[in-house]
């Protein structure tokens, strides 16, 4: 390499020597820091081991059961849902004194994990609840928008993050909906698309631009509650995670208080790409769960199913599909987790958040596609549950910034770096 790069000084010594010099210094600029001790990335509190174990039981013994005919009909049981609120998996990370459980961010990340480890459905919806709309409302709402809506969101309120639209896909911020001040309300009209959560839930956090004349510095965040009219236009039917309800919602002439508007008037771009920034790294959570589903679900059938006078499972060419598959798997855990610590130590996440959403959702996929394979002719049949975790893998690569956006989004931080 060295070698290589030694004729283009000779060539242009000041410019070749800059950048060289440049890239040198940068190449390493990663921050590390030291700690008085070290830790693998698979060391959590001995509250977020507890969390994750009940959640595992949960998932297990009760929702596992339902997985099948939740897909089938493409509805989320109401007794699931009931469920996560009753086992505190709908305010993880809420104070206790707004009546949630109080604990950390990558406490929300396992139980997300371990939920999609059975059922990616259901993982959503307790992914897109605590780690957007939750969050948003923790950190930027008012206290008097606290004490309004967070008690809800624990104990019995499903919630949504409204931000996309038919014409602000990736483009987020070109949204149309709009929010006319009118005394001390806005007037919401416009309509929303890809919705999740919405067909059960009674918290919607509406982006909405209370003056287009100044582009995305008009996007403002509302609290908007199912009764003051929002309508569902229509439930999409999907490829994937079809228990988990996206809507398309229409907003007309909705009237929101003033005192809903979550943070300040004008501020909603930069909730929004605060949240998801993080909330990509509960994606990322999402999917290293289904790649485990998949894997568990998977190897103990290799290891029973007999061809050639023994377990396909134990013919080499089998073995190192799982090793390498097992590989990716946990890199794509130990990314996620990483991301998650940085992002609660206070350091900078973006990057690795980008990081490991797109690679997780890689990783899912090929987990999932080759769980299939393992299995044969089974693996594909809609009962055993293998060719739906492949199904819900798709969508890894879509929501909360698809994975050219996240590509895009790793990409800018190495121009900063290099360039
Ligand atoms: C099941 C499901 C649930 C969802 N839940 C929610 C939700 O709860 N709340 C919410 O607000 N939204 C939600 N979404 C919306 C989701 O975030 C968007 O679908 C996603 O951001 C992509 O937008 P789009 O579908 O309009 O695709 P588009 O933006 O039209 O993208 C189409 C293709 O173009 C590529 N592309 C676009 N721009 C670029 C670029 N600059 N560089 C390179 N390639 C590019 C994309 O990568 C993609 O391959 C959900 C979507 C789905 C499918």
């Amino acid at each position: 390499m060295l070698s290589r790069l030694a004729p283009v000084a000779r060539a242009a010594p000041s410019v070749a020597k800059r950048a060289f010099s440049v890239s040198a210094t940068r190449a390493y600029n990663t921050e590390y820091r030291t700690s008085e001790k070290t830790q693998s990335l698979h060391n959590f509190s001995d509250e977020e081991i507890m969390l994750r174990d009940t959640v595992r039981k949960y998932a297990e013994e009760v929702i596992a059961p339902k997985v099948y005919e939740m897909d089938e009909s493409e509805v989320m049981d109401k007794d699931v849902i009931q469920g996560l609120f009753d086992n505190g998996l709908m305010g993880i990370e809420i104070p206790e004194e707004y009546s949630g459980a109080g604990m950390s961010f990558t406490g929300a990340i396992l139980a997300v994990e371990e939920i999609s480890r059975v059922d990616p459905s259901v993982a959503v919806l307790v992914d897109v609840h605590n780690t957007l709309v939750n969050t948003v409302v923790r950190h930027h709402g008012s206290d008097a928008i606290k004490e309004k809506w967070l008690p809800g969101l624990a104990t019995d309120t499903v919630g949504s993050f409204c931000l996309t639209e038919p014409a602000a896909g990736s483009d987020a911020f070109g949204l149309l909906t709009t929010a006319k001040e009118d005394g001390d309300h806005y007037i919401l009209n416009g309509t929303k698309m890809w919705i999740s959560n919405s067909g059960e839930a009674g918290t919607f956090l509406v982006f909405a631009n209370v003056d287009p004349s100044k582009g995305y510095k008009g996007i403002t965040c509302f609290a908007v509650s199912k009764d003051m009219g929002v309508e569902i236009a229509k439930k999409e039917q999907k490829l994937g995670i079809r228990a988990s309800s996206t809507c398309v919602l229409n907003f007309d002439n909705i009237r929101v208080p003033k005192e809903n508007i979550v943070g300040e008037v004008g501020k909603g771009y930069k909730i929004a790409i605060e949240i998801l920034n993080e909330g990509r790294i509960g994606i990322a959570a999402q999917m290293i769960g289904l790649a485990q589903g998949a894997f568990e679900k998977a190897l103990p059938y290799t290891y029973q199913r007999k061809q050639f006078g023994k377990a396909v499972g134990d013919f080499q060419g089998m073995g190192f599909q799982f090793a390498d598959i097992a590989t990716q798997i946990e890199a794509a855990k130990l990314m996620t987790y990483n991301a998650a610590r940085l992002k609660e130590e206070g350091r900078v996440f973006t990057k690795e958040a980008a990081m490991a959403k797109y690679f997780a959702s890689v990783v899912a996929q090929r987990a999932a596609g080759a769980a299939i394979e393992w299995c044969g002719g089974v693996g594909f049949t809609r009962d055993t549950g293998i060719e739906k975790f492949w199904r819900d893998s798709k969508i890894g690569a879509i929501y909360e910034g698809t994975s050219n956006i996240q590509l895009e989004t790793i990409a800018k931080f190495l121009k900063k770096q290099y360039a």
